[in-house]
């Protein structure tokens, strides 16, 4: 019998391709969204970065997995050329103001707290002593064809700062970048291709059991476009349902077992980003020492900047400059969060929240770190086009991790029968770092199997 899947983000679509790789079209695989067109969420508007070990003790296996089948996807389908994967050279910038940068916070943070606070990233590379060591700022390739450098290395792309210093935390080895929407793309194109089915504009209002209490479907409804019940309800016979709709998932939980004690522990947290083109940014950079003259595709590379917070900004940004579909170059910048935000209904209803003073906050910010140098101290000129603004809501767990597994059947008052339901969400900063990964470990938990990551420590119940 089918499985569903209760949110197509990227969470959810890459369970479902690496479900339906196993299985090609039988049993059935159905997707269904309550918005009308997929990507309105976090996987259509991240910012696409990707580490191999960033992560605490209990995700550090889920972390290598997923960036082994991130550089492998790549590899077999053109990944470079359709959603802009390349291997990223990563700096942390400090500014050298006393009473700012390099000031300790005096508290002992815990290496994930930057999960469960939204804060900067880039403190986790900075607990790991491999990436942490000192490198010069061209990453060690020496600049590739077409890069601009700066007089330090580093590429001219991010504009250098007034008493700024350029510290490498990570090699391409260890961190890349996608295009998240893109690889969104390319997982639903692969995913309809296998025969799965999408449901938009459609709820689960309702668990289906048999005379014996076990699950046996879901009750589907249609949507309006302001996500209020509409005429059409459907019943979906399923022997699994995997929650995997981010922020909202605690609210479809709900929806499908009011009475249930457990209360899944995620939150929304509201991010803001923008994607905007450089004049010193028109080409993809290239590692020249890994040039295949005349092959398929060069070895790119691209560059992501981490900054605390400083004169120029009270938050911590973070900008990544990155490729998109054919080598089309952007730098995406993000990292103004908002807990105060609430989740609207809707994933499509986001983007009339969007805060202008945020963006414009943002804008200046983007101007300071890949604006126009002008003489002396004046302020960079803005000669930056935007490619978009954004706003999205991370799904953050409260202990930090994503939660994963099988949902005990003490907590549904359904028993599952031969199957079971699921649950992948919680991935905070990290959804579309830590997605093949889960993907495949929840399609293997799904299909009976030994999942191919440890994580045993991020089970739910
Ligand atoms: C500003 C920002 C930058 C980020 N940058 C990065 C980055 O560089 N690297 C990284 O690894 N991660 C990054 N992330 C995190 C990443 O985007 C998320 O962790 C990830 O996208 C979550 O994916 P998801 O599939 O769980 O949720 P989502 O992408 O939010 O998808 C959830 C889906 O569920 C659907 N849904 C909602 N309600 C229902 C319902 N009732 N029934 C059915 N479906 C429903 C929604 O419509 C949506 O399609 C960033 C996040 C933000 C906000």
């Amino acid at each position: 019998m089918s499985t569903v899947i209760l949110g197509g983000g990227i969470i959810g679509l890459s369970t479902a391709y690496y479900l339906s790789l196993a299985r090609g079209p039988s049993p059935a695989i159905h997707i269904v969204d309550s918005a009308p067109a997929l990507l309105a969420s976090a996987s259509g508007f991240a910012g696409g970065f990707l580490a191999a070990d960033w992560f605490s003790p209990s995700v550090a296996s889920l972390g290598a997995l997923s960036f082994r089948l991130h550089r492998e996807l790549a590899e077999k389908h053109n990944g470079p050329r359709r959603w802009g994967y390349a291997g990223s050279h990563t700096y942390n910038l400090s500014i050298d103001e006393r009473g700012v940068a390099g000031k300790s916070t005096g508290k002992q943070e815990r290496k994930d707290d930057w999960l469960r606070e939204g804060t900067s990233r880039a403190e986790s590379a900075g607990s790991n002593p491999e990436a942490n060591g000192r490198r010069d700022a061209g990453g060690g390739d020496g600049g590739g064809e077409g890069e601009v450098l700066n007089p330090d290395g580093s590429p001219a792309v991010w504009t250098p700062q007034a008493g700024g210093t350029l510290e490498t935390i990570s090699g391409p080895e260890n961190c890349a970048q996608v295009e998240p929407r893109e690889l969104c793309e390319f997982l639903l194109d692969e995913c309809t291709k296998r025969g799965v089915e999408v449901h938009l504009s459609t709820k689960a209002t309702g668990i289906i059991t048999d005379d014996n209490g076990v699950l046996k479907g879901l009750r589907l409804q249609s949507t309006n476009n302001a996500g209020e019940a509409g005429a059409g309800e459907l019943e979906l016979e399923c022997k699994d349902v995997l929650i995997s709709a981010g922020a909202w998932t605690p609210r479809v939980f709900k929806a499908l077992f009011p009475q249930s004690k457990l209360l899944i522990p995620v939150e929304p947290l509201a991010g803001h980003s923008i994607v905007v083109r450089s004049p010193r940014y028109k080409t993809p950079f290239v590692n020249p020492t890994k040039r295949r003259i005349g092959g398929a595709s060069d070895d790119w590379r691209c560059y992501s900047i981490y900054c605390a917070p400083g004169r120029h900004w009270s938050y911590a940004p973070e900008a990544f400059a990155r490729l998109a579909r054919n080598g089309e170059t952007e730098i995406w910048l993000g990292g103004l969060n908002d807990s105060s935000l609430p989740l609207p209904e809707l994933a499509s209803d986001v983007k009339a929240m969007i805060d202008p003073e945020s963006i414009k906050s943002l804008r200046k910010m983007t101007v300071q770190l890949a604006g126009l140098a002008k003489e002396g101290d004046q302020a960079n000129h803005d000669d930056l086009e935007t490619v978009r603004e954004g706003l999205c809501f991370r799904p953050v767990s409260k202990r930090g991790t994503p939660v994963l597994g099988k949902i005990p059947e003490h907590y549904l008052g359904v028993r599952p029968g031969g199957g079971g339901v699921w649950l992948a969400s919680g991935h905070g900063p990290w959804g579309i770092s830590l997605s093949l990964g889960t993907g495949l470990v929840t399609s293997e938990l799904i299909s009976g199997q030994k999942p191919s990551a440890d994580i045993l420590g991020l089970l739910i119940g």
